[in-house]
């Protein structure tokens, strides 16, 4: 999962009448892009497999190589869906599987050293309106072995350089380029490798500042791009950064003058607290989009006879109970309503099983750090061990949340 993207601008300055790639001279990229060394056709060698976005030479059996295609194409559906712009150019690709059935010479040689490493590349090549910045033609084509969503990888790059005329600074390229292969329509759980889930719990976390630094290299290893892959997975489906990532995307696809500091410089300290939750809680299966912090609701001390009232949905992570809890002092607290742990699971009060599960209960939080939590119930009392805002949730695996139904409606006030 060595990748890179490689990339060369052509002579700039060169100016057509039209400012954007058009049909005229896409059609004669496409012709110039054709194979470098067309690959022999032998019986075993490689073949030339066909779908309506992608043309693919590769030494995959003729199934495999369907299968390949079908893929690549719900991915080109989803990712031009996200980023708002029809393909507009065949990708080529050159996805190998054994490089003894590939005749010397009929790979590009920047292409054969990635595949030699286990990796994949994607040559582009854009035509840009020097004065401007602006992506007036492009091409790419992509070289990858046939393994570990390394296809799909590249042809993420090869969409963005094709449609936008460039793929965005190293984290954003990449991070989404490993995004594009995990994909799923109408599905946001993490779906990353295993083998990427056991790195990123067992490494002390990277800043956000270095993972956004201007200064890396694309292609440097699969354990940056597992960094690059969690933030971007973060910040395209937790509801708090979301609306604003798509845009920033695009601004740097198009070579605006943006970065991620611009646009999330002010919520600094909101991201760095959920991308340490996330990397904290996540597995394949977690909803970042349904254990978006809660950063707007108010909380407040209760006085006299008050009460905090809220609605816990069990499908959700640590919500708002508004209570903002004063330490020393001890609450009373209800919570009526049922909810059910999976499709199929029994309804339960906030009480939950015998084994804990489905039970309510609490974290404190204060500047920007997290109590331990602590198990509530149906009713009863606690007493604060510390300041801090209330949040609840109804106790279940992270990564199984998505399945819950049911709420609480929940009501805290001083005891007396
Ligand atoms: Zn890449």
């Amino acid at each position: 999962m060595q990748t890179s993207s490689g990339r060369l601008l052509l002579a700039a300055g060169v100016m057509f009448g039209l400012m954007t790639a058009q049909p005229a001279w896409a059609q004669g990229s496409r012709t110039k892009a054709a194979p470098r060394g067309k690959a022999a056709e032998t019986a075993d060698g490689p073949q030339t497999c066909t779908s309506k976005n992608f043309v693919v030479h590769t030494d995959l059996t003729k199934e495999e190589a369907e299968d390949l295609l079908v893929r690549l194409e719900t991915m080109l559906v989803l990712i031009s869906k996200y980023w708002g712009r029809p393909n507009s150019q065949l990708v080529e690709m050159y996805v190998v599987k054994d490089l003894k059935k590939w005749p010397p010479g009929s790979l590009d040689p920047r292409g054969l050293e990635s595949i030699e490493t286990g990796g994949g590349v994607t040559l582009g090549q854009t035509l840009e309106n020097r004065a401007t910045g602006e992506a007036l033609a492009a091409k790419a084509v992509v070289y990858a072995v046939a393994d570990h969503g390394t296809p799909q990888h590249e042809a993420v790059h090869a969409y963005c350089q094709l449609n936008f005329g460039r793929t965005g600074p190293v984290w954003y390229s990449e991070g989404m380029a490993e995004m594009g292969q995990y994909w799923k329509d109408k599905d946001s759980a993490v779906n990353c490798h295993e083998v990427v889930v056991k790195y990123l719990k067992s490494e002390e976390p990277k800043t956000l500042r270095e993972l956004v630094s201007p200064n890396q290299t694309t292609g440097d290893s699969w354990q940056n791009y597992a960094w690059r892959w969690a933030l971007c997975h973060l910040l395209a489906n937790n509801t708090n950064y979301a609306p604003r990532f798509r845009p920033l995307g695009l601004a740097l696809l198009a070579n605006k003058r943006t970065s991620f500091e611009d646009v999330y410089g002010p919520m600094a300290e909101e991201i760095s607290f959920e991308y340490l939750f996330f990397l904290e809680h996540f597995d394949r299966g977690y909803r970042a989009d349904l254990c978006s912090w809660d950063w707007k609701t108010k909380f407040t001390a209760v006085r006299g006879n008050a009460s905090a009232v809220c609605k816990i949905d069990a499908n959700q992570g640590w919500q708002a109970s508004r209570l903002l809890a004063k330490e020393g002092e001890t609450y009373s607290y209800t919570a009526t309503g049922e909810w059910k742990l999976g499709k199929d699971g029994e309804p339960q009060t906030a009480a939950g099983d015998s084994e804990g599960r489905g039970v309510l209960e609490g974290i404190y939080f204060e500047d920007y750090k997290l109590s331990e939590p602590f198990s509530l119930g149906d009713s009863g009392e606690f007493t604060a061990t510390q300041d801090g805002k209330l949040f609840l949730r109804c106790k279940d695996a992270w990564h199984e949340l998505g399945d819950n139904s049911g709420e609480m409606a929940v009501r805290i006030k001083k005891a007396k």
